[in-house]
């Protein structure tokens, strides 16, 4: 008899990654997931402590939960991610109806802890860090969907940027295995994955202090054959090296997107930020792969209100956005995260301005990425169809190569299938197009 697993993902696309290698762990025991907690047999949330919000909504989904518990003893609830590892102990005395708490290092353990939990009626937090990578943390060729998989090549992060929690909550950097990666993704092409996407929290410092190196790594990948699409994410500005640019201009299988976090434009908020780059710095990178992969598309994170920032500081964040014109923005108010350098700066900023400047970046933004959405029209393209849309019948949803989402009509499902296209409208956020005879690859 299967066991029923419902998971709820909050945060980025590392969790996204982690997930997806729980409900492998889960697989091999015999657990389904499902999209409802009421049929679960075990709950887990992977949780996000990046922003206060992010917290707050694990708190509240969490309460949710409460009912089932005690309606079915039976029932396992467990919360995963950073604010696991964060809290540990803690989140066990806070919510008397959790009964796991599963730390950013301990997912490979999740079988152990599960039968500790069911068999010996223990409730548990298991927040240990191992400071060596373990390839048993990672699983090969399971977490596939359909044509696109996730891949984690490394672990934690380094930086300490003097806003972010992640180094305290997913421990310091550790790279994998370049050749159990390869392995990895070559039994993910055997099983019909056409595109990977390479995750770690600084995909460019992947390999420091060995001979690897990022850029080695993705050549290598992008040499597997059945392998058509290469993404990465996330690349830290000052770690970008000449190497990796050189690969946009000449590796076509490279999708022509980067997501760049430049978080200010401001050289004294950087500073303050810890980011170890300046603006003109964080400009001549974009020159670079501009000057390399004239269609790329380049998007950005951005955080309004950071203690201390001024008016002219502010400016110099639009001035930027001017200047770059992003594709795309994720742009979110500074909130200040326990334990962190920048949480005790003096000159924190009122909610009022942080949440004004924020709607001046998010407007922004969304006029230029409409602008830029419109000069696509009439340009041909390749989609790797993701599958249905929800509005009409017929109707497809997919990504370019840039990752902006493209609608369209199908004579019959081309899911994980990569189809050439015309754009034929643009609106703020997707794009609308229709097939083509033309081969080509842009935007
Ligand atoms: S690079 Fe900075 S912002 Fe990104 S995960 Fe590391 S410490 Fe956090």
């Amino acid at each position: 008899m299967p066991s029923y697993v419902f998971l709820e993902t909050f945060g980025c696309q590392m969790n996204d990654s982690d997930s997806k290698r729980l409900l492998s762990f889960l697989k091999n025991i015999n657990y389904i997931r499902t999209d409802s907690p009421e049929k679960a047999d075990l709950i887990i949330l992977n949780t996000c402590t990046i922003r206060e919000k992010a917290e707050h909504k694990v708190y509240s989904a969490l309460g949710k939960f409460k009912p089932l518990k005690y309606g079915s003893q039976h029932i396992i609830i467990a919360v995963a991610g950073c604010v696991a590892q964060q809290a540990g102990e803690a989140l066990l005395k806070k919510v008397p109806y959790l009964d796991l708490v599963i730390g950013t290092h301990n997912i490979h353990l999740i079988e152990q802890l599960l039968k500790r939990v069911s068999e010996k009626k223990e409730r548990i937090s298991a927040t240990g860090f191992f400071s060596e990578m373990n390839e048993a943390e990672y699983t090969v060729a399971s977490h596939a969907e359909g044509a696109r998989a996730l891949v984690s090549i490394m672990r934690g992060c380094d930086n300490f940027c003097s806003y972010c929690v992640v180094p305290f909550t997913r421990g310091r950097e550790a790279s994998r295995n370049p050749d159990d990666i390869l392995f990895e993704i070559t039994a993910l092409a055997k099983k019909g994955v056409i595109e990977v996407t390479l995750v770690g929290q600084n995909v460019n410092s992947f390999g420091r202090g060995t001979p690897n190196s990022f850029a080695g790594l993705l050549k290598s990948v992008l040499g597997i054959d059945g392998i058509e699409r290469v993404r990465f994410v996330t690349s830290h500005p000052k770690d970008i090296s000449r190497e990796l640019i050189a690969l946009f201009a000449g590796e076509g299988k490279l999708c022509a997107h980067i997501h760049l976090p430049v978080q200010s434009g401001s050289d004294a908020v950087l500073k303050r930020m810890k980011r170890g780059y300046t603006r003109q710095e964080y400009l001549d990178k974009i020159g670079l792969l501009r000057d390399a992969r004239p269609d790329i598309a380049i998007t950005t994170d951005i955080i309004t209100g950071f203690p201390g920032e001024t008016d002219a500081d502010f400016d110099d964040t639009m001035r930027l956005i001017e200047e770059v014109r992003f594709d795309n923005n994720f742009s979110f108010m500074y909130s200040p995260r326990p334990g962190t350098v920048a949480a005790s700066l003096e000159a924190q900023l009122p909610l009022e301005v942080k949440s004004q400047r924020l709607d001046v970046v998010q407007q922004r933004q969304r006029e230029i990425t409409e602008e830029i959405n419109l000069s696509l029209v009439g340009r041909h393209t390749q989609v790797l169809i993701e599958g249905p849309g929800k509005l009409q019948s017929f109707e497809y949803t997919g990504k370019t190569s840039c990752g902006r989402v493209l609608k369209i009509i199908l004579p019959f499902d081309m899911t994980g299938k990569l189809v050439d296209v015309e754009i034929i409208e643009a609106y703020r956020n997707s794009l609308r197009g229709e097939l083509s005879q033309r081969t080509s690859v842009c935007c």
